[in-house]
């Protein structure tokens, strides 16, 4: 550990009253927007079974009577805990509503779960299994296409899981998801963005016909004097990842959201580009896709939300590109190169129903995992 990260531990260990009772941190494994998280162990686990004593230095387990006897299968998997210390800069209500989700969503191999949570003063923070994992940046090009297959069952095993909960994640990507390539497996991490669906949004999309359109901005410019009544929707997420209802600021937005998210993953593998669409803005990330859908495609997904969507840029064609065009472009295959496999291929036939830019005609979870790019690995 450097010794900055070391003196940042050692103020968070003294910060927080006796936690060095419970947890000795061994790392920093993370840090996002809204916390910190250290890998830990968990000296408490020791206390349980008695017979066992931690050897400090390897952090491993072991009986005094037989350092050979490590076969204890329980411990082993609780052993190490990450600690989440959610920054305070959060409000109260987000930090009580991820632990809330967290707590709702115990019970699967794929998704976090919750060990316990503790607050000091104005400080909270969660303790949850520590789950091996490669960055993602480390072999997102290398994996092969049943490697993405198993990747990708993973994380939709758990997002069938917390979908059927009524919980939508809001903020599926690489980060959130750690995946341990020696395994197969994934865990879903990080519900700070986390809402349960809402039944009562309004929307036009949830409306059985569609009002008419509203009047069509003029071919090239935007109507001066606007009158229409601004829209405000939950547009929480990272760019990049946002459903295409999110950037029309859809107000009954569903758990469709994280399919699109999980599609644009899988577009990372298959384009081997990270990240694939990287816009700033809503308005540029709409341009974006625009770019790759087409124009008539993007305009009837507009409709779909009550919105317009009018451009002038000489990029965006009427039909845009198939996803296949846009893989081999990515990937620079020029005439000479092999084209694209058949395994290939049918991650692209997959890939086309989970960026579908009609939520409602977009894979769900429980759909996909019943896909046969899911059900049967390898060529
Ligand atoms: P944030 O809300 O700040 O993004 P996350 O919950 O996503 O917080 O955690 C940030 C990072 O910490 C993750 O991307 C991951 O690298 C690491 N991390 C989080 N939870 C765990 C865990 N249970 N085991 C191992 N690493 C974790
Ligand atoms: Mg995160």
């Amino acid at each position: 550990i450097c010794p900055e990260v070391q003196e940042e531990i050692d103020e968070f260990m003294a910060s927080f009253r006796k936690l060095d009772l419970h947890y000795k941190i061994v790392s920093k494994t993370g840090e996002g927007t809204f916390s910190s998280v250290y890998k830990a162990i968990d000296l408490r686990y020791d206390k349980y079974v008695n017979d066992w004593d931690l050897d400090e230095r390897t952090a491993e387990y072991y009986s005094p009577r037989s350092k050979r006897q490590r076969t204890n299968t329980r411990e082993k998997k609780i052993k190490y805990v990450a600690i989440k210390k959610i920054y305070v800069t959060s409000s109260p209500q987000r930090i009580h509503n991820e632990l809330e989700l967290l707590r709702d969503l115990s019970g699967s191999k794929n998704v976090v779960s919750l060990i316990t949570a503790f607050r000091h003063l104005d400080q909270v923070i969660a303790i949850m299994p520590y789950f091996r994992h490669v960055d993602f940046r480390d072999y997102f090009r290398k994996l092969s296409i049943p490697d993405i297959q198993l990747y990708m069952r993973s994380l939709f095993t758990a997002l069938k899981f917390v979908h059927a909960k009524e919980i939508l994640h809001r903020d599926i990507k690489p980060t959130n998801f750690l995946y341990d390539c020696g395994k197969g497996r994934g865990v879903l991490v990080d519900f700070g963005l986390a809402e349960r669906e809402e039944h009562d949004g309004v929307c036009p999309c949830t409306r059985s016909r569609a009002p008419p359109p509203k009047p069509v901005a003029p071919v090239g410019g935007y109507p001066k004097n606007d009158q229409r009544p601004s829209k405000r929707a939950n547009r929480a997420g990272t760019r990049g990842f946002r459903a295409p209802e999110v950037l029309f600021k859809c107000n009954r937005q569903t758990t469709k959201i994280d399919i699109w998210s999980a599609g644009v993953i899988l577009l990372t593998f298959l384009s081997k580009r990270f990240p694939f669409f990287n816009s700033p803005d809503d308005i540029d990330a709409i341009i974006e896709m625009a770019t790759v859908f087409g124009r008539a495609k993007m305009k009837a997904c507009a409709t779909l939300h009550g919105a317009t969507f009018e451009t002038a840029i000489p990029t965006i064609s009427e039909k845009g590109h198939s996803l296949p065009r846009i893989v081999e472009w990515a990937t620079s295959r020029s005439k000479g190169d092999p084209p694209l496999s058949s395994e290939e291929k049918r991650a692209l036939v997959f890939l086309e129903k989970t960026l579908e830019l009609d939520h409602r005609k977009r894979l769900s979870a429980a759909e996909a995992l019943e896909d046969p790019f899911l059900t049967i690995i390898g060529p």
